[in-house]
Formats: structure tokens, C-alpha cells, sequence
């Protein structure tokens, strides 16, 4: 055969231009940019505590790391092949039992759960399978961020409702529960055009819990318009004070048409596994499988077995103080008040979150700290942002990240913290908010 060198050497030197076709799909379009990119590369230059993305910084429990161990060090080699596409069958078999406890209902392991790379890939499967082009899909906002692309790639049309912040309590610090949805302005939003509504309970990036009465507002107006609801309960076992996560699956008519998504990171503080679930009646999961098995097919078997011995063992432990989904909580609540003193303390009001491991604090105290940038339309607390990791080495997120383009500017004045972390990531924290205040209130 002839060397592509040589073989070049007849080709016409029009012929040997560059590609000039587009390149790009157009479902890409508008959906290039992605905060996280930008955010954790910031953080990754300048910050000397990084409480911007949103992963712990502690180990995970013992009990999980040492069911990875056994999965690759053990007898079973064949851990290290491919397993079932659509989910390890003991993960499978033990979510499914599982969730029959949760939500006090018979489901089959094979067709009512489905194993995804992580919450992200559910997500992606559920607007592949679901949206056409032209529906449209209701998104809370604020919302995590992956929810919009995901609808446009689908050839959906996003349709936002935004969560509203009442009016402060004179000195008193806020509460999360205190971000409300106005019933008719989310009620204009159902149309026949609407598939979907997308709920994230508890919320990331507020540290809502939607409340039951909350919920049966939304299921109401799904049942009314006949709306699919895309549940991400990926912090389900992250709610605290006693308050109660409700699945929005267990309510009246809403299991027939909810998926509900989980994930092992925030479960079990493995991130980095990437392993999470969707949870649903077959009509639609059998839609999900499609996708998944023409894209994805198959995720890391003995991540899977790991993560199914550590369910084991909190399905034994239910209920009792020695159960992770107990222990973890009651941790991440010292943090957050911890956190939310620290930030107090230097005029940042916190709003108190009631679930996951983020708390969003107002910042429009310090406007006069940041330079000004007359003629952009950057969002005051994505500017604050940079201007704080660039020059007090702490990382936090926007809250403007969490909202469509044309409501970036309706709320930038709040920055998202993650609290999942050692004390001593938390103290360093407050090292440099107190130094912070000392240099703000020194004349
Ligand atoms: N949904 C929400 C609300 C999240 O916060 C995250 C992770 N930050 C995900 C989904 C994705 O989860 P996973 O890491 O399991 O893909």
C-alpha cells in the first residue's frame, strides 16, 4: 500500500485545504459554556480553601471503601468484567427493596430501577427519552445548571418559574424554607405543550426541602395537565433540624409519572464513582433503558457492587444512630452552623439551609469591596466571586449560575458555599473571613 505521505502528493492542492463544513451540530448550539469549567479552574488557580464545588473533602465511611477493596482484591474476578447493562443485579435487587420501604410500594428490581453513571447520566436519559422537539419542560429556578442544555440538546424548550425570596425578618437570620414558588405564577406555566417538569428536592443550590403541601401543589398541576415529573432527589438523606424529605412519588397519581434519580456521591460521599439510579414505574423506565443502552450501555461493575454492599448495610441499619444516612446529616448540621456563624459574623447573611451541603449567604453588603466594571453585564455576584478567590483565596459559586440568561441579573446577590468539609478546611474558612472583617472595619 502507498504511505498516506505519498499518497497526498496527488491530490489537487485545492483538495488538500482544511475542513471549511460546519462542524458543530446545531443541538450544541448556546450550550458551549459551562460554569463549572470556568469556576473550578479559578479555584484550582487562586483559592487556598475551596468551598466552590460541591464534593467533601472527608473520607467516605470505612464500611464503603473497604466493600471497593473486597470487590477488587476478592475471589470474584469476574467483578472486573461487564455486568447487567441496565444496572448490577444485587445493586439493582437491594435498591429495589430499598425503595419498596421508602415508597411503601411492591417494585421490581429489573424494570422499576435502572443503574446510570452517576445522577447526571439519569438526567440525560430521562430528556433524551422524553422530550421532543418543540415540548417544553418546566425548570425551578435556581436550578442546577445541567438541566437547561439538557432540555435544549433534547430539542426542548425550557420554560423557567423561579423560587421567590420573601421579605427579610427584621435581624433575624433567613431560613431556605423562606424561597417560595407563587402557585399562580407556576400554574401559568402548565400548557398542553408542557412534558415535564424537573424538581430538585432537596434543592441545590438553595438547601430548600419543598415541603408536602408544596409538592401536592406540583403533583396537582401534573395530574391536571398530565406532566411527567423528573424527581433529582440526590440529597435525599441530607435534610436536617428533623425536617422530612417527602418523595414526590409517593403522593397521589405521581407514580405512574415520576423518575426519581438518586446518586451514590452525595449518599455515600463518593463523588468520584459516579453511581446513581432512577427509580420508576416500567412504562417509563423501559424509554430510559433505550437511551441508556444505545449511548452509555454499562457503568463500572465493581463501583456498583461497592456501592450495593453499602445499601446492604444501611438497609440493616435503618433507622438506627449507626446508620450512615443517620450519621452523615447530623455531621454536615455542626458544619453548617458552624458556617453559617462564621459568615454572620462578617456581615454575609447566611439563609439557613434545611438539606444538602450548600448554603447561599446575601453579599450586598460588600459592593464596595469589588471594583466596579461599568458596561458589563457580568453579574455583580459572579464578579464578586472571582474578585474574592483572585484576592482573599476563597472559592465559592455564583448564584446567577443557577438561572437562565435572560434572569441572571434578577439574583445576583448571593454566593453559594459547600460545607462539606473537614473542620479544618471550615476554619481556614474563617480565617480568612474574620481577617476579612478586621481589614473592612479598620479605619
Ligand atoms: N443533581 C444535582 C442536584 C446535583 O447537585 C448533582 C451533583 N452536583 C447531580 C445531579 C449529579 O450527580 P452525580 O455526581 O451523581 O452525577
Amino acid at each position: 500500500l502507498p504511505s498516506a505521505k505519498a499518497s497526498t502528493h496527488f491530490l489537487h492542492p485545492s483538495l488538500q485545504a482544511k475542513m471549511s463544513r460546519p462542524l458543530q451540530a446545531r443541538r450544541l448550539e448556546g450550550t458551549e459554556k459551562n460554569i463549572w469549567v470556568e469556576f473550578v479552574k479559578l479555584a484550582a488557580t487562586y483559592s487556598k480553601v475551596n468551598l466552590g464545588q460541591g464534593f467533601p473533602d472527608f473520607p467516605p465511611p470505612d464500611f464503603l471503601k473497604e466493600a471497593f477493596v473486597r470487590a477488587l482484591s476478592g475471589e470474584n474476578h469476574m467483578l472486573h468484567q461487564y455486568t447487567r447493562a441496565f444496572g448490577h443485579p444485587p445493586l439493582v435487587k437491594i435498591l429495589a427493596q430499598f425503595f419498596e420501604k421508602l415508597l411503601g410500594r411492591d417494585l421490581d428490581p429489573m424494570t422499576n430501577v435502572m443503574v446510570t453513571v452517576g445522577a447526571y447520566q439519569a438526567l440525560f436519559c430521562c430528556f433524551q427519552a422524553f422530550v421532543e422537539e418543540g415540548d417544553e419542560v418546566i425548570i425551578i429556578e435556581p436550578f442546577f445548571d445541567c438541566y437547561e442544555p439538557m432540555v435544549k440538546m433534547a430539542g426542548g424548550t425550557p420554560v423557567f418559574v423561579p423560587l421567590r425570596l420573601k421579605d427579610p425578618k427584621d435581624g433575624k437570620l433567613m431560613s431556605s424554607a423562606d424561597w417560595q414558588l407563587d402557585p399562580t405564577e407556576l400554574a401559568s406555566k402548565f400548557s398542553d405543550r408542557t412534558k415535564a417538569i424537573v424538581l430538585n428536592s432537596p434543592n441545590n443550590p438553595l438547601g430548600k426541602v419543598f415541603s408536602r403541601a408544596e409538592l401536592e401543589l406540583i403533583a396537582h398541576l401534573c395530574v391536571k395537565h398530565d406532566v411527567l415529573c423528573i424527581s433529582d432527589e440526590v440529597y435525599e438523606w441530607l435534610v436536617f433540624d428533623g425536617k422530612e424529605h417527602t418523595r414526590i412519588a409517593s403522593l397521589q397519581g405521581m407514580w405512574d409519572r415520576t423518575v426519581t434519580i438518586g446518586s451514590a456521591g452525595k449518599t455515600f460521599s463518593v463523588t468520584g464513582w459516579k453511581v446513581g439510579w432512577t427509580v420508576g414505574p416500567n412504562r417509563l423506565l423501559q424509554h430510559l433503558r433505550t437511551v441508556h443502552q444505545n449511548s452509555v450501555y454499562h457503568c463500572a461493575t465493581a463501583a456498583q457492587e461497592a456501592v450495593a454492599q453499602g445499601f446492604q448495610r444501611e438497609l440493616q441499619l435503618y433507622g438506627t444512630p449507626d446508620s450512615y444516612f443517620i450519621q452523615l446529616p447530623k455531621e454536615l448540621q455542626q458544619k453548617r452552623d458552624q458556617m453559617v456563624q462564621s459568615l454572620d459574623a462578617v456581615g454575609m447573611k447566611p439563609i439557613i439551609p434545611e438539606g444538602t451541603y450548600f448554603l447561599v449567604a446575601d453579599i450586598s453588603e460588600f459592593k464596595s469591596d469589588v471594583p466596579d466594571a461599568p458596561g458589563s453585564d457580568e453579574p455583580y455576584d459572579s464578579r464578586f466571586a472571582k474578585w474574592m478567590v483572585k484576592n482573599k483565596g476563597l472559592a465559592a459559586i455564583p448564584l446567577s449560575a443557577f438561572y437562565c440568561g435572560a434572569h441572571k441579573n434578577n439574583y445576583s446577590n448571593f454566593i453559594r458555599f459547600c460545607f462539606a468539609k473537614e473542620d479544618s478546611t471550615l476554619k481556614a474558612a474563617n480565617d480568612i473571613l474574620q481577617k476579612w472583617k478586621r481589614e473592612r472595619t479598620s479605619p
